[in-house]
């Protein structure tokens, strides 16, 4: 091997090791920047054109078992307790939820 490999292979180690301590810091930063969303208020004007409910079961229209969490339109992760919506962008709803644009999962 010569002295020249011996150094790229080296660099080649030093990046793949900062990269690797790196990586958990820039997973936080998204994960902040998504939980920055603001959390919809029913009472906002779009919010009430759907008749949207921080609690599904409190909705006239809801059928049982369906909420924003098994809702198509709905961008929180598994098991959150608020996420995205296409409905509302740049908003969180609560995974408990419900509005009448609810659409099944397929
Ligand atoms: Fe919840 Fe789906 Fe309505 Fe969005 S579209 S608020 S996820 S029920």
């Amino acid at each position: 091997m010569s002295r020249a490999n011996s150094f790229s292979r080296r660099g080649l180690l030093r990046r793949i090791a900062l990269g690797l301590l790196l990586a958990p810091l820039a997973a936080r930063s998204v994960r902040r920047a998504r939980a920055a969303a603001p959390l919809l208020s029913p009472q906002a004007p779009e919010a009430k054109a759907v008749q949207y409910t921080e609690d599904a079961r409190t909705a006239k229209g809801a059928q049982p078992g369906s909420n924003c969490a098994s809702c198509a339109l709905y961008q929180g992760s598994y098991g959150s307790s608020q996420g995205g919506c296409q409905v509302f962008p740049g908003k969180e709803v609560k995974a408990a939820g419900w509005c009448s644009s609810w659409a099944p999962q397929m």
